[in-house]
Parts: structure tokens; sequence; C-alpha cells
């Protein structure tokens, strides 16, 4: 019987696979990864070392069942075509991808194929696309999209058997070794571990900790999500909503099919504004943008809080959720600098990096986005650190240069002279807020 191919990319796992499930219906399944230039070129060495990893994971999880991974290395659009004909393949399954590179990719694919191309299932618990507005159009703020999700629903997992698959091979190319990744420490990969820290993150009491970096008890399932090991339908079904914790757990995910339905509807917000109003704020550039980019970059700002969360992704290629909206505001707001930069060196360095989410987020907190925080509501970096790390647990742990601060002078490190090295702030804040302020007020016409 001619196998078919099960072409793995955002989904490496072997439990709640839709398209598994699908491939496996109609006969022998080889399952493959391509190594693509073109998505691996942008990320950085920890997304890559992460991938790499996670392909691992993949590959001994199938060889439990069978030959294992078939890696090849090339364009989607002549690799899968030759594979096809190899091995006489009567079908090519996927888990649909609604990225905008992913969608573009997956139409080249199927024009090259002489087979059909099947998408079963997404990354998402209701595909992107499917939730439309009573006018028909895109959701464009999250609160009705919400409850439109919710009620929509989503499918039970799916029950896909790797057991009962009959698996086969084909020669491919090796799984690369993992790049260096410097001082970033990477969670383990794979389905197992992903698992894993959902059983032991679920009796959480997510609602009380989650805007609190010190305590740093947040699922960690970003990473997973971003690579499929785990699908949110799993976790969704496993969520008791009528528990506060589950119910805000579950609105966080939500958050992020949010952004990936935005960004298929409206793909160019991936690099522009999605509000365009914002464009022309006058933002710094040539040198300076070059100076201010290199300090927030290295966590050398002097505003502690958002030090330590520069210095925390380029420790472990993540950062807590409360501090990405510190550093991305003090960066655009304080430091004048355009979204872009920031978005750009978070999907360098964020193991999680998903471009939905990134570019969203980031847009949210620059005001230019969906649902945006006013612009004028401007994060004040020092009393955000002190209300969301009050013991400064989480400054200390990352700026060696305040580990032995009490607690004010960690928050406040200039008041008594800048400490054992760490440098002065970069700029004042209160000067700063009043700039972007008038900048805005400008802007908008109106007097300062
Ligand atoms: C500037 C900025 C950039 C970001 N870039 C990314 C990114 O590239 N990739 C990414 O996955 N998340 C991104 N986020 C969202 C969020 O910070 C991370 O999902 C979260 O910190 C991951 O940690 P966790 O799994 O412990 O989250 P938890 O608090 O345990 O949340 C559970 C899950 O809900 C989802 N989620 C939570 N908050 C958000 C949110 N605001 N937007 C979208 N999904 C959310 C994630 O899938 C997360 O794993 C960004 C947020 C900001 C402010």
């Amino acid at each position: 019987m001619t196998p078919t191919i099960l072409w793995f990319r955002r989904d490496l796992r072997l439990g709640d696979h839709p398209a598994l499930l699908a491939a496996a219906e109609s006969g022998p399944v080889l399952p493959v990864f391509v190594l693509d230039e073109a998505l691996l070129a942008p990320a950085g060495p920890v997304r890559t070392a992460f991938l790499f990893d996670s392909l691992r994971a993949l590959d001994a999880d199938l060889r439990r069942h069978g030959p294992g991974l078939v890696v090849r290395r090339g364009r989607p659009a002549t690799v899968l075509p030759d594979l096809v004909r190899e091995v006489d393949a009567r079908e090519v399954h996927v888990s649909a991808d609604f990225g905008p590179y992913g969608a573009r990719r997956d139409q080249q694919v199927e024009d090259a194929l002489d087979v059909p191309l099947i998408r079963t299932g997404s990354p998402y618990a209701v595909a992107p696309g499917r939730l439309t507005t009573g006018a028909g159009s895109p959701y464009r703020v999250f609160t009705p999209f919400y409850r439109a999700w919710v009620e929509h629903g989503w499918r039970r997992p799916a029950d896909s058997d790797p057991a009962a698959v009959t698996w086969v091979g084909a020669p491919g190319d090796e799984i690369p070794a993992s790049p260096e990744t410097g001082e970033a420490a990477l969670p383990e990969a794979g389905e197992a571990a992903a698992l894993a820290r959902w059983r032991e993150f679920r009796g959480t009491p997510y609602d009380e900790i989650r805007d609190r970096p010190d305590l740093d008890e947040t699922s960690r399932l970003s990473t997973y999500l971003r690579w499929g090991a785990v699908h949110p339908r799993t976790l969704l079904a496993d969520l008791d909503p009528t528990d506060p914790h589950g119910e805000v757990y579950r609105r966080e995910l939500a958050w992020r099919e949010f952004y990936a339905s935005v960004l298929h509807a409206w793909p160019e917000s991936a690099r522009d504004y999605f509000r365009p109003e914002l464009k022309d704020l006058p933002y710094v550039s040539g040198a300076e943008l070059k100076k201010r980019l290199q300090a927030w970059t290295t966590g050398t700002t002097g505003f502690p809080i958002v030090d330590a969360g520069m210095r925390q992704l380029l420790a472990e290629g993540w950062m807590h959720n409360r501090v990405r909206m510190i550093v991305a505001s003090f960066l655009v707001k304080d430091l004048q600098v355009e979204w872009q930069h920031g978005a750009a060196h978070f999907m360098k360095h964020l193991v999680d990096g998903d471009l939905a989410s990134n570019q969203h987020n980031w847009q949210w907190v620059a005001g230019c986005g969906t649902d945006a925080a006013p612009y004028f509501r401007i994060f004040n970096p020092i009393t955000q650190g002190e209300k969301f790390d009050p013991a400064a647990d989480y400054i200390r742990r990352w700026i060696p240069e305040l580990a032995d601060a009490p607690t004010k002078a960690a928050h406040r490190p200039w008041r008594d002279g800048p400490p054992n090295g760490y440098p002065e702030p970069m700029v004042d804040h209160a000067v700063q807020r009043n700039e972007a302020l008038s900048a805005y007020q400008l802007l908008r016409g109106q007097r300062p």
C-alpha cells in the first residue's frame, strides 16, 4: 500500500493530532519535517536550538513505533513533491498554518504537488478566520472575540494513537546539532516535557500569581505551544472554567488565538502599524537609536525592572509577561524607539517567539494595536517594579550588581549614588513622559 506523508511543522507531537489521525486513515504514514531556510534564518540560536531539540524528541517518540522522523533540508515546494515521487505517496497531510509565511508556503507546495495537500486541524482551538462579527468582518477587539470564542467552543482532544499507525521511513538528513545558546538555559523539549509541565502547573492559583515575576509560577507553556508540543485544546479540556483560575487561564489562551486571528485577517500588521495614527510620532533614529537600543538590549538602562527583564531574556530566551509589557513600554515611550525594533529583538531571542503574539503585543503596548491601551497611559518603570516585584527578588535574581541591595535601594539604586557598577538611569522618566505626551497631543492636533 502506498504511504501518505505527514508533514510536521508547528505540531511536533503525536497526541491530540487531528492531521495524524487523518493521515493514518489513508494507510501507512511517512513522518517528515523540512528544514526550511526561510524559517530558520530569522530565528536566533535559542529558538533554533529548541526546534532541533524538539525534533530529536519527536524522532525518539516516533522510534518507539517505527523508523523515526525523516528530516529533509530545502524549500518545501521542492522537497515535498520530490519525496512524494520517491515513495509514491498518495497524499500529504498537514495541520493548517495561518501565519503569513506559512499560508503562502503551503499554497506553493499545494501548487507544486500532483497529489492532494490535506489540511486537518490547526495550532488553535478555534481556527483563525472561523469567527466573525455580526457584520461578517474579523474581530478587532478582544472582549467580543472572547465571548464568541467561548460560545463557539472547540472539539474534544483528538484521539490519535501512534501505536495504532503503520509508520514507514525514507532516507533523510541528520537533525543538526543545536547551536550554542550562550548563557541561555532552555527548557526540556518534547511532548512528554510539555505535558509534565502542564501537570506540574495545573493546581497553581494562576489568577493570584500571574502578574508577579518574582514568584515565577506562570505555566511557561508558551514555548511548547509555539512548536505544538501540546495543543491548546488538550489544556482547555483539562481546565475548569467555573474555577476563577481556570477562567483566567482560558482567557490568556484566548489572547493567543485572538492575535492569530487578527494577523490572519491583516497579515501586513506583522510589520505595519495596525492603527496608523501613531506612525508619525517623533521616534529617534541614526546614532541615537543605536545608542538607546544598545542600552535596552543589554539591560543597562539604569532602570532595574527593565534591565532585569532584558537580562532574563538573554539568559533564558524568555521573559515574564508583566515585564515584557514594562520593557516594551519603556522602549517605545521613554526611549522613543519604534516598536518594530523591540519586536525584532524579541523575535530573535525569545524561545516562544511567535509572530502573531509578539507583533500584536508590541503594538498593544505601543498604543497602535487592537484594543490598544491608550497611548497616554504610560508605565512608570519604578512603581511598576515596586508593585509587581515587591521584595525586589526578581531584580536581585537578574542584576548581580544589585544582588545585595536592600529592597528600596534595589528599586531606586541611584538615590544614594550608583552602587556596585550598576549604571545610572539613562533618561529621566518624568521628562520622557512629558515629552511623549506632548508629542502625542501635537500629533492629535491638541495643545500640549
Ligand atoms: C511585548 C510582548 C511580546 C510578547 N511576545 C510573545 C511571543 O513572541 N510569543 C508568545 O507566545 N507570547 C508572547 N507574549 C505574550 C506573553 O508574554 C507570553 O505568552 C507569556 O509570558 C508566556 O509565558 P507563560 O507560558 O508562562 O504564560 P502564562 O501566563 O502561563 O499564559 C498561558 C498561555 O496563554 C498565552 N498568553 C498569555 N498571555 C498572552 C498574551 N498577552 N498574548 C498572547 N498569548 C498570551 C500564551 O500561550 C501562554 O503560554 C508577549 C507579550 C508582550 C507584552
